[in-house]
């Protein structure tokens, strides 16, 4: 099968009919084998009604409907699980992104040699009050994880070679950092496509503000995971050693303070009079502290059933 196009959908029961024909028409005007899997991410509307009521005109349709509403990555990888085509498109459910675009994301893979390619809406019809925080928030996912290329991450219209999607787990509402995800599975040719982008037709925007806020709470949780999920001593152990190291600093400071007052035959203070003392204080309980995270970090991941599986691209026996 050449095509899987997957699609999350939340409530969105007035643009199905129009994207199912429009997907439909894309695929046969180019003579695509396809499926199209709508994944309702527990829509209280009639949204599945109406996907099984397509059902019966295509037969390339498949279709999961979740009890209740978890989001959209994990709608995301419920799809990527069941997708079975060489090249697996995802695209939002509310008319924003367009099926036009599929044939040229289909051809970047299959010819350019691309693992994961990002649509770009370069010209957006969102409010500014999202179109300018989602700047800033891309030139932070740029920094953070290194794909200096990519202007959009949050693009919900993606290509990927099928297996990209067998080997990133999208969880929580990681599906912004999907480029990211990808590129820390060892994916490294990731490309760009500017697409064409409308205002919303039908229903409302599923997210809020808060969307940045958690936006960057799970960029930091990415670059941690990445870096020092496999070893988090290297990140708490330093961190602990430092801290640790100035308390040493301020002990001996407060002790040298103290001797050199009772040579002296200075009037008598009390240690606690010193300011070293409370940061000898402070600083060597967060050093131990953090050292024991690291120790306890160690422990978890030795035990994680997971620590010594790796990726194996080719093998000669
Ligand atoms: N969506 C979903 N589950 C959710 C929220 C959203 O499956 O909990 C789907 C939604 O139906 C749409 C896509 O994710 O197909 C993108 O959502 P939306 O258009 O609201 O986001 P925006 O375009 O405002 O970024
Ligand atoms: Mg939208």
């Amino acid at each position: 099968m050449d095509i899987s196009v997957v699609i999350p959908l939340y409530n969105e029961a007035e643009s199905l009919p129009e994207l199912e024909a429009w997907i439909r028409r894309v695929m046969d005007q180019n003579g695509f084998s396809y499926e199209i899997l709508f994944i309702d991410d527990g829509s209280t509307d009639d949204s599945w009604e109406v996907i099984e009521r397509l059902k019966k005109d295509n037969q390339a349709i498949r279709g999961v409907s979740f009890r209740r509403n978890y989001g959209k990555s994990p709608a995301l990888n419920t799809g990527f699980a069941r997708a079975q085509g060489d090249v697996v498109i995802t695209m939002d459910a509310d008319l924003q992104d367009s099926p036009d675009e599929i044939p040229e994301l289909y051809r970047m893979i299959k010819e350019d040699g691309y693992d994961l390619v990002s649509g770009w809406k370069q010209k957006r019809y969102d409010p500014l009050s999202k179109t300018l925080p989602t700047k800033l928030f891309n030139a932070t996912a740029r920094r953070v994880s290194g794909i200096h290329n990519l202007h959009d991450f949050n693009c919900g219209l993606k290509a990927y070679r099928g297996k990209v999607v067998k080997r990133i787990e999208v969880y929580g509402d990681m599906h912004r950092y999907i480029p990211y995800l990808a590129k820390l599975a060892g994916f490294n040719r990731i490309g760009e496509k500017v697409v064409h982008h409308q205002a919303r037709k039908y229903g409302k925007t599923k997210f809020g503000l808060d969307r940045f806020v958690n936006g960057y709470l799970d960029l930091a949780t990415l670059w941690f995971t990445g870096k020092f999920g496999g070893k988090p001593m290297h990140f708490f152990g330093l961190l602990g050693s430092l801290m640790f190291f100035l308390g040493l600093v301020a002990v001996i400071l407060v002790g040298a303070i103290k001797l050199w007052n009772l040579h002296h035959g200075n009037p008598y203070t009390l240690v606690t009079s010193s300011p070293y003392f409370y940061i000898a204080l402070v600083t060597m309980i967060l050093g131990t502290q953090l050292f024991l995270t690291g120790f306890l970090g160690e422990l978890v991941v030795r035990n994680s059933t997971r620590r010594n599986e790796y990726e194996i691209e080719t093998e000669i026996k």
